[in-house]
């Protein structure tokens, strides 16, 4: 029954996005189709992310299984239908037009927060193009930070290809330590209300659901509005914290972690209840630190005084591989190429033949065997016209190739080997003097002339 059930969840896995129109390629890939083990269209090479997929629902469940088990499990519902724990992802529409915004706008996600004053002073302050307002290149940002930071095969055995049972074993106690150690999700405060002593044990615990509790309803499908505008609600937030500013503003200077720049009184602080709340965050600093992007959803890994992605986080701890995208539970593993393999991963980056003790060449960063280098990518000898090998010695000039043999970079008119020579070049003849010059342009037109 359980192996059924997952091979099922596998076979799902592979249909997410089957078909769709990769945004990159457009006519030139006939629709997504996922490899059997690279995270990439089988067609086109771009990853599902390129494809014009709603990542939505898959996304959802991707988070809510890495905060299943957790002490976040707040940000989590569980679904009626099949049991998966979905993310509760925060989709907030401001009804009204919101200061500094100009107009009624939805985020495909925002801070846990009832005030919507913070949240607003939040957006404001990270890059435009980084707001994740619904439509938007922000939006768009938000969707790619989701599928690089958080790899579902980081945390989740069926989502991973053929892995043994000795290597699912160790990353289950991989997760569980990740999720135990390091994960958690940024909060977030004005600065006066964690200066005017918000006792620290007022906000741990729930923190991940956003410090106090926030009077919103929450929607079935994870979205949450700001609706019915309660004016004299937030009113009232307001006027509190700002008191609350009053009184705090004891002097102290308070520095962001990240840039270690002042904290202006007044602005939205981002905390870590990992990193203890003596640390804070401009909202546009609280990035990882390998990669520098802004954490996506504010959820972050913590280790040694650092904030990471996922993705980094997992690289922090375990080797890559270069071909499948996962992280190597097995000792045994090959590096080539500054990366680290899978054994069974180090193939050719078109045809999948295994490379192990095999000739190879590197084309954009991903291995090809020979055959694959000679059929797609070789250089083609202007002389012969065949193509050159990648071990062969060359010549090149312009956009013109040779193989650097007196066979095929020799002068045009009296056959002279020129390797070493001076020559001049003609369209597709070379030539090594004047005299062979004059000759040769006798016999071509001098329209063919180029130098
Ligand atoms: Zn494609
Ligand atoms: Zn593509
Ligand atoms: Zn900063
Ligand atoms: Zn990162
Ligand atoms: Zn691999
Ligand atoms: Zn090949
Ligand atoms: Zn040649
Ligand atoms: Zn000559």
């Amino acid at each position: 029954m359980e192996i059924q059930k997952e091979m099922k969840k596998m076979t799902l896995g592979h249909e997410i996005g089957a078909g769709a129109m990769c945004l990159k390629c457009k006519d030139k890939c006939e629709g997504f189709e996922l490899h059997f083990w690279r995270k990439i269209c089988r067609n086109c090479k771009c990853s599902l992310e390129d494809h014009d997929v709603q990542m939505a629902s898959a996304e959802s469940k991707k988070v809510g299984k890495l905060f299943e088990d957790t002490k976040y499990t707040g940000l989590i519902a569980k679904l009626k239908t099949d049991g998966i724990p979905a993310y509760r992802g925060n989709k907030v529409t401001f009804p009204e037009p919101a200061k500094g915004i100009g107009k009624v706008v939805t985020f495909e996600w925002a801070p846990r927060v009832a005030n919507q004053h913070l949240v607003e002073r939040y957006m404001e302050l990270l890059p435009p193009e980084k707001r994740p307002v619904s439509g938007t290149q922000g939006a768009e940002y938000r969707k790619r930070q989701m599928a690089k930071q958080l790899p579902e095969h980081d945390q989740d055995p069926s989502h991973c290809h053929e892995l043994s049972p000795g290597e699912v074993k160790i990353m289950q106690q991989y997760v569980r330590k990740c999720k135990d150690e390091a994960l958690g999700v940024g909060d977030l405060k004005l600065l006066e209300e964690l200066v005017g002593g918000v006792t620290p044990s007022g906000a741990e615990g729930h923190a991940a659901q956003g410090g106090k509790s926030c009077p919103e309803t929450d929607l079935k499908d994870g979205t949450r509005s700001l609706p019915e505008p309660e004016p004299q609600a937030y009113k009232a937030t307001i006027s509190t914290t700002g008191s609350a500013g009053a009184q705090g503003n004891s002097g102290k200077d308070y520095l962001c972690f990240h840039c270690h720049q002042e904290m202006r009184e007044g602005t939205p602080a981002v905390y870590a209840d990992r990193a203890g709340y003596d640390k804070l965050w401009h909202p546009a600093c609280f990035v990882c630190c390998v990669c520098t992007e802004l954490l996506v959803d504010m959820i972050y890994f913590w280790k040694k005084d650092k904030l990471y992605c996922g993705r980094h986080y997992g690289e922090s701890e375990k080797p890559r591989c270069g071909g499948c995208d996962e992280l190597i539970f097995s000792n045994e593993y090959t590096q080539a190429e500054s990366q680290n393999w899978h054994l069974k991963h180090f193939c050719c980056y078109d045809c999948d033949c295994v490379l192990a003790g095999e000739t190879y060449v590197m084309e954009k960063d991903k291995p090809v065997c020979t055959t694959c280098y000679m059929k797609n990518y070789a250089m083609i000898c202007v002389a012969c016209q065949t193509p050159i090998e990648p071990e062969a010695q060359r010549v090149s000039y312009g956009e013109s190739h040779w193989h650097a043999e007196p066979k095929c970079f020799q002068c045009s008119g009296c056959s002279k080997c020129l390797i070493g020579q001076r020559f001049m070049a003609m369209k597709n003849m070379l030539i090594c003097s004047v005299e062979c010059k004059k000759i040769l342009q006798k016999t071509n037109p001098p329209t063919n002339v180029v130098i």
